[in-house]
């Protein structure tokens, strides 16, 4: 089977670079999805309170006859529970979902999904400071956040103790993100790239088309080689089963530099977002 190369995190944990995403995948077929993805090969499953699918993930590993302990689970803090007495509830609400008992009863990496600054009086350092509660207990092995900006790492480097061990953003070739990557490698913080194949706007980029035919791989394999050999964490998701299958096998090909750096030219700065801007973004789901 495929030997996915993992990432050592900044408090000592390791990750696989390579994971399955359930965003999107309805609560009732994530189970499935997710028991599929783990008999392929996949052993790290990124899903959030708000994809309202964390009971499917636990129900799909136990499912599968794997180990709590072999798969890395990342969920992912509700926007409307920014504040600590609602994250604390939030986040047993979470381990109770993925319903694991005793020792198994923890989640490998828990994230601040946005931080949401025009909310809340702006305050993200206290929900911070929750997480690294949850952290202390050992409920949450690892802790991190998904979209904050430059800005909002400095705001915590400043005024907490925690350096977080990701920074989930989005990623793809239509948008590099290269200064919150740069940021996060000079801090010792874990670049994962959300959408990495910008939910399939980019396949059909002539781009990628020339090298996935050059290469014989498909265009999804060729960007998510990319962002493997830019060194970032990736989870593609697909309720496809050969996509699924697809997704896995990208470790017996290699970009050479010029395709390499062909793709990476793609880069159209902000004009490359397809997801919301997280300084403006203050979507509370109802
Ligand atoms: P992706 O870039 O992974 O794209 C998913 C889409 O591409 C689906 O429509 C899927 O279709 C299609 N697809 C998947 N594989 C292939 C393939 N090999 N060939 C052609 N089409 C393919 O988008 P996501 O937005 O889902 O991002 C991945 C993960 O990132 C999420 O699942 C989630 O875990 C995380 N994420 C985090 C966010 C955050 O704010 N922190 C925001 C968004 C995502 P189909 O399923 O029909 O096969």
């Amino acid at each position: 089977m495929t030997e996915v190369p993992t990432i050592e995190l900044n408090d000592g944990s390791r990750i696989p670079q390579l994971g399955f995403g359930v965003f999107q995948i309805e609560p009732d077929e994530t189970a499935d999805a997710v028991k599929q993805a783990l008999e392929i090969g996949y052993r790290h499953i990124d899903t959030a309170e708000m994809y309202q699918n964390e009971k499917g993930v636990g129900e799909g590993i136990r499912n599968s006859g794997i180990s709590r302990g072999d798969v890395f689970i990342t969920s992912k803090l509700n926007n409307g529970y920014h504040t600590p007495e609602d994250a604390r509830r939030a986040f047993e609400e979470t381990l109770k979902a993925l319903a694991f008992d005793g020792d198994d009863n923890y989640v490998d990496l828990f994230l601040i999904h946005w931080p949401l600054p025009t909310l809340y009086d702006g305050d993200f350092v206290s929900t911070w400071k929750t997480l690294e509660e949850f952290k202390k207990d050992g409920r949450a092995r690892s802790i991190g956040v998904s979209n904050f900006q430059v800005a909002h790492l400095q705001r915590l480097a400043e005024e907490t103790d925690t350096v977080p061990a990701v920074n989930q953003i989005e990623v793809h070739p239509y948008f590099a993100n290269n200064e919150v990557r740069a940021y996060g490698k000079e801090h010792g913080i874990a670049t994962e790239a959300w959408s990495p194949i910008a939910q399939g706007k980019v396949l059909d980029d002539p781009v990628v088309t020339r090298i996935a035919e050059s290469t014989g791989k498909s265009p999804a394999q060729v960007v998510l080689r990319w962002h493997i050999q830019r060194g970032d964490i990736v989870f593609p998701k697909s309720v496809t089963p050969q996509r699924i299958k697809d997704n896995f096998a990208l470790f017996d090909f290699e970009l050479g530099g010029e395709d390499f750096d062909a793709i990476s030219a793609l880069d159209k700065g902000e004009d490359g977002r397809i997801g919301p801007n997280p300084d403006t973004f203050d979507y509370i789901p109802s």
